[in-house]
């Protein structure tokens, strides 16, 4: 049952890629000749630059809404917000010629936000899902993600199945919160809306387990005593920046900026620059 969530997901992506991409894989987007469908983004993200005609909340900026409780793709140092999203979103800004500002809001705020205008893009380690499709567009993907198990070091859960009938503490609408509710029952859901607090929750001894994301997972981990990662993947998804259904210029000029940065190496530099396990 449990390996069908891990097949099923990772259909899901490689659909979600191929249908976003329109043609070829968006791991290939490293390769120096970008897709025949990114080219033309590319061209029009370029006459952008040119002409300052991406149409943005306002005008000149890029606002970017996410939840900086997500490292290393957004967190605080100090009260900067930092990490592989905010770089992301710098790179593009300056790409197409715009100024970039963070909004911090809850997760379960980023698409309104977005939809309703508030915000131009969400960049928050965000999963592409059908659900989510239906109220956003999203960009091509720009990383990988695996929703990861962390129990007490003394657990006897060991297995993905081993959570059956547990508590389990996710993050309030994410696709861990999404996929447990569904697999697990949502009477064994406990939510919270920052993943530390369900980290605490699982440290006191409120929950049994947490499913969250392997690059916060792995942060948390090695930030608070006595808990560990289990082996096992629970899914494995992809991120993408998603902006509103009705800015499809903003869409185009993004997945331009992004065809560039995958082509040159900057996404993968950052990328790399933050995650040092793999
Ligand atoms: N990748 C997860 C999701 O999209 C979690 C994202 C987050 O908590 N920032 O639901």
């Amino acid at each position: 049952m449990m390996f069908k969530r891990l097949a099923a997901m990772a259909m899901t992506a490689v659909l979600g890629a191929a249908l976003l991409t329109g043609c070829g894989s968006s791991t290939d987007s490293t390769s120096e000749a970008p897709a025949e469908g990114a080219t033309t983004a590319a061209e029009s993200a370029t006459g952008a630059v040119a002409t300052s005609t991406v149409p943005t909340v306002t005008e000149g900026k890029l606002i970017m809404a996410t939840n900086a409780y997500f490292p290393p793709y957004e967190y605080y140092e100090g009260s900067e917000i930092v990490g592989i999203d905010a770089e992301i979103a710098e790179a593009i800004g300056e790409k197409l010629g715009l100024e970039v500002e963070i909004q911090d809001m809850e997760f379960d705020s980023i698409i309104t936000a977005v939809s309703t205008g508030k915000a131009d893009i969400g960049l928050a380690g965000m999963t592409v899902t059908p659900e989510r499709e239906k109220n956003i567009n999203f960009s091509d993907t720009y990383a990988t993600g695996i929703q990861s198990v962390i129990v007490t070091e003394d657990s006897d859960i060991q297995s993905i199945d081993d959570l059956q009938g547990k508590k389990i503490g996710v993050q309030l609408s994410t696709t861990g919160d999404l996929y447990a509710s569904d697999d697990f029952g949502e009477e064994n859901v406990e939510k919270f809306n920052k993943g530390n607090d369900a980290v605490m929750a699982l440290s006191q001894g409120k929950v049994d387990a947490v499913i969250i994301d392997n690059q916060p997972a792995l942060s948390y981990v090695s930030s608070t005593q006595g808990l560990k990662i289990l082996d096992t993947q629970y899914a494995e998804e992809e991120y993408a920046a998603c902006i509103s259904k009705d800015n499809t210029e903003l869409l185009d000029a993004v997945n331009g900026a992004l065809a560039e940065l995958k082509a040159d190496g900057t996404i993968q530099s950052i990328l790399d620059k933050y995650i040092v396990t793999e």
